[in-house]
């Protein structure tokens, strides 16, 4: 099972993907992990991503076509991929198309996960991430259980807010997804792949809507 998680930033995708990883055999594609880990590792795709990523703006198409290709290429004993944060825009969703028939995989389910702009906004403000795993927190809503350990690695001290979290990043980020991802929706609709769902609830209820919608 391939699926896709689409929605705006701060949907929710990233944390509904990490659980889906861990409960049923899956492998989870985050670009934008992919690109952080790149940006941290200071190599020269990194450096040239990295304000792209703090300013909200898009990384270029052939950039994140190649992550995703290497990774496809790379893990060819996984039965089933979570698109989290790709594609972005009618040409990746074009290019993933074709690798994934070059690869003779088919893609099951396109989630579009529904939020309101105001409910983002207070989400990603207040969101925080594990540097050694990844894990993704909240301050109010999905706060970790002692203040400065994570739950899920137990590393210590680790929590970091990321550089384009903030504000004006973010209003960025929201207009790059309606100008250039939303278009997937209708695009995904008009190949019959596409469920929605509401974003807005908690995590486990999510969870739940998401598991129903791939009858498992
Ligand atoms: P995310 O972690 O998915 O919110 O992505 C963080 C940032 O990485 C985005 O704001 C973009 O700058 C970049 N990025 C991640 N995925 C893509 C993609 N598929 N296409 C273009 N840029 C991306």
């Amino acid at each position: 099972m391939n699926i896709i998680l689409l929605g705006p930033p701060g949907a929710g995708k990233g944390t509904q993907a990490r659980i889906l990883e861990e409960s049923f055999s899956m492998k989870q594609l985050s670009t934008g992990d992919m690109l952080r880990a790149s940006k941290k590792s200071g190599t020269e795709l990194g450096k040239k991503v990295a304000q792209v990523m703090e300013k909200g703006d898009l990384v270029t198409d052939d950039i994140v076509i190649g992550l995703i290709a290497e990774e496809l290429e790379l893990r060819t004993k996984i039965k089933g991929f979570i698109f989290d944060g790709f594609p972005r825009t009618l040409a990746q969703a074009d290019a993933l198309s074709d690798l994934l028939v070059q690869k003779g995989k088919t893609l099951s389910v396109v989630i579009e996960m529904k939020v309101d702009d105001e409910a983002l906004i207070r989400r990603v403000v207040g969101r925080f991430n594990c540097k050694e795993c990844g894990e993704v927190y909240h301050k109010d809503n999905n706060p970790p259980k002692q203040s400065n350990i994570c739950d899920n690695c137990n590393s210590e001290n680790s929590f970091f807010h990321r550089a384009d979290d903030n504000e004006e990043s973010f209003k960025n980020r929201l207009m790059a997804y309606y100008r250039d991802t939303s278009p997937l929706i209708g695009y995904y609709h008009a190949k019959g792949t596409l469920v929605s769902t509401d974003g807005l609830m908690d995590i486990e209820t999510t969870h739940g809507n998401i598991c129903q919608i791939l009858g498992v």
